[in-house]
């Protein structure tokens, strides 16, 4: 029955933002459809400019944060250009750098996931490299990049450095006061993790004004619906729920910590909406199997040589996420 399925895979957020959907109940009359939005987005980006402290010069708004990276890639990358990963990471960076036709090149993290600085900048330098792709926090591992490496990082290397801070909401580590001081960095956001809006697909890219001139060059005059607009303009202006929410999943996430660890299974510290698990050798598939069996979807992540004992679980409601580590705790057990 599709309708049982839970789904713990996506690093989404549980609650549906039912007030922003009620405004748009009220506003559905005054919706002037059959014109354009506004190919600037000037009401966003000025609502940003109180959520950021950054200028509106500063913004590109993007269908989502998959856009912001799809428009960055095709800004700065070219044929044979190299681009540095900091892996494991999120997929898209490679993706969005391979239809380019640029080369990837996988600088492995240290054991602690956190990112190989040094060897980002040694590669970079002897390698010409176009494009570094950091992630604050890191999915799926969900630790932060440290504040100090990409002062040091941004300290060295000339190249376009991009940090996708899709979770930063929940970290509170954001660079982009950096934007000022480093023409070559770019902060990539989305409404889709803790502003709820998965479904609505709004993201933004803040950088310096040049590169902001660069990117609106490129990217798709229209590609957000007036919609999706007013979605992500609500929101903004009941940014308490949002701060509320937020709250509620990190208080979730720490007390799903305390019941995992107290049973033996192996959590990596997290600055995000998920938690990574490790399992003992050869176990995580089954207990992903099992777990599909009875409707709740996990990330596995076997396919990663690094986290091949491993499953990705996204934050959900407290009953939810006791069933799922009920669950798991058993057939950890078994
Ligand atoms: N960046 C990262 C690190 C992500 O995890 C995700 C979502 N899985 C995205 C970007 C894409 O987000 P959006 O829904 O805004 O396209």
């Amino acid at each position: 029955d599709i309708n049982k399925i839970k789904r713990f895979d996506t690093n989404t957020s549980p609650y549906n933002p039912e007030y922003v959907l009620d405004k748009l109940k009220g506003e559905l009359n005054n919706l002037i459809v059959n014109q354009y939005p506004d190919t600037s987005y000037l009401d966003i980006r000025e609502k940003l400019v109180k959520y950021t402290s950054l200028k509106k010069e500063n913004m590109v708004i993007t269908c989502g944060a998959d856009e912001c990276l799809d428009i960055i890639s095709k800004t700065f990358i070219s044929d044979k250009d190299k681009a540095i990963i900091s892996t494991p990471t999120y997929s898209y960076f490679r993706i969005v750098t391979e239809i380019m036709g640029g080369q990837i090149i996988n600088i492995d993290r240290k054991n602690d996931f956190s990112d190989d600085i040094e060897k980002i900048i040694k590669i970079t330098l002897e390698e010409n490299v176009k494009i570094i792709f950091l992630c604050n926090p890191n999915n799926p591992t969900g630790n932060n990049v440290e504040k100090n490496d990409v002062i040091k990082l941004l300290n060295k290397v000339n190249c376009t450095v991009v940090v996708d801070e899709a979770y930063d909401e929940f970290a509170k580590n954001t660079f982009s006061k950096l934007i000022d001081k480093y023409k070559n960095l770019i902060i990539v956001r989305t409404f889709s993790k803790a502003f709820s809006l998965a479904g609505v697909r709004v993201g933004y890219i803040l950088a310096n004004e040049n590169t902001i001139n660069l990117l609106n060059k490129i990217r798709p005059p229209n590609s957000l619906s007036k919609i999706s607009l007013f979605l992500a303009e609500s929101i903004l202006e009941n940014l308490e729920i949002v701060e509320k929410w937020i709250n509620e999943i990190i208080t979730e996430k720490n007390r799903c910590e305390e019941i995992l660890k107290r049973n033996n299974i192996r959590t990596y510290k997290t600055n995000t909406n998920f938690i990574l698990m490790e399992f003992e050798k050869n176990k995580s598939q089954n207990i992903h199997k099992k777990l599909l069996n009875k409707g709740l979807v996990l990330r596995d992540l076997s396919s990663i040589e690094r986290l091949k004992n491993c499953l990705r679980f996204t934050i959900g409601l407290k009953d939810d996420n006791n069933q799922v580590i009920e669950e798991i705790v058993k057939l950890n057990n078994y």
